[in-house]
């Protein structure tokens, strides 16, 4: 970031990340860490360090998910107001994988209205369900625990077919990479978040980024659409 005041602004983003498992969504909100050294609140992040800790709205959660049921908007809600008022969220920070539905929407609005910290951008990264089952069905990992190196069979592939260029351990696609599965997160991914997409939109918040590309392109593109944000003194 060559401009240092601008960076300075950037410092005070409220970001809220949208983008299917597999969109690349994780990895561009970790970029951002890193450059604006914001809080990055994923929603699988926030819940085992609370287990850790042991929260008891974290510990609530455990036990839904551990049967096998989604975590209520509520409750998530409680998780995610814990961490929201923590003081290193007072100068921005960066969300993803919450709010999942709309109910959690309007939660978070009413929260962040009443810490007086309202979001700035909402960026939705759009990739087409062909290439996000491409991308993560083609990942192929390797089976030895003290290696775990990960592969793809058509952007990143090993050396020799099948094994770990590393420690020359076998590769085994993921269980739960099988094309079925994948196609089915999107669809409930997208059941979901449709409502959300729609709401962030009629606010003129939603930001829709062609997450069909390098990853230097997608993180360019986020940038320039913070600093669009920023200009504008954001909502
Ligand atoms: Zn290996």
């Amino acid at each position: 970031m060559a401009d240092p005041a601008m960076h300075v602004k950037l410092l005070d983003s409220r970001i809220l990340f949208l983008g299917a498992p597999g969109s690349g969504k994780g990895t561009q909100c970790k970029h951002l860490k890193a450059e604006l050294g914001l809080p990055h609140l994923s929603t699988g992040d926030i819940l085992r360090q609370g287990i850790a800790e042991g929260k008891p709205a974290c510990l609530q959660a455990k036990s839904y998910i551990d049967s096998g049921n989604l975590v209520p908007d509520d409750l998530i809600t409680v998780i995610f107001k814990e961490r929201l008022v923590l003081p290193d969220c007072s100068r921005g920070f960066i969300l993803d994988g919450f709010p999942r539905t709309l109910p959690q929407a309007e939660s978070l609005g009413a929260m962040l209205k009443e810490l007086r910290l309202p979001l700035k951008c909402v960026f939705y990264l759009v990739v087409d369900d062909q290439l996000i089952i491409e991308r993560t069905t083609g990942r192929l990992g390797c089976i030895n625990p003290k290696c775990g190196a990960v592969y793809h069979i058509k952007n990143a592939p090993p050396q020799v077919d099948g094994i770990c260029d590393i420690c020359g351990g076998e590769l085994k696609q993921r269980d739960d990479d099988n094309a079925d599965i994948v196609a089915e997160r999107l669809k409930v991914y997208k059941e979901q978040t449709a409502p959300l997409i729609k709401y962030y939109k009629e606010q003129g918040m939603l930001q829709e980024i062609n997450g069909a590309r390098s990853q230097e392109e997608v993180y360019a593109d986020i940038i320039n659409g913070l600093r669009s944000c920023v200009a504008t003194g954001g909502r």
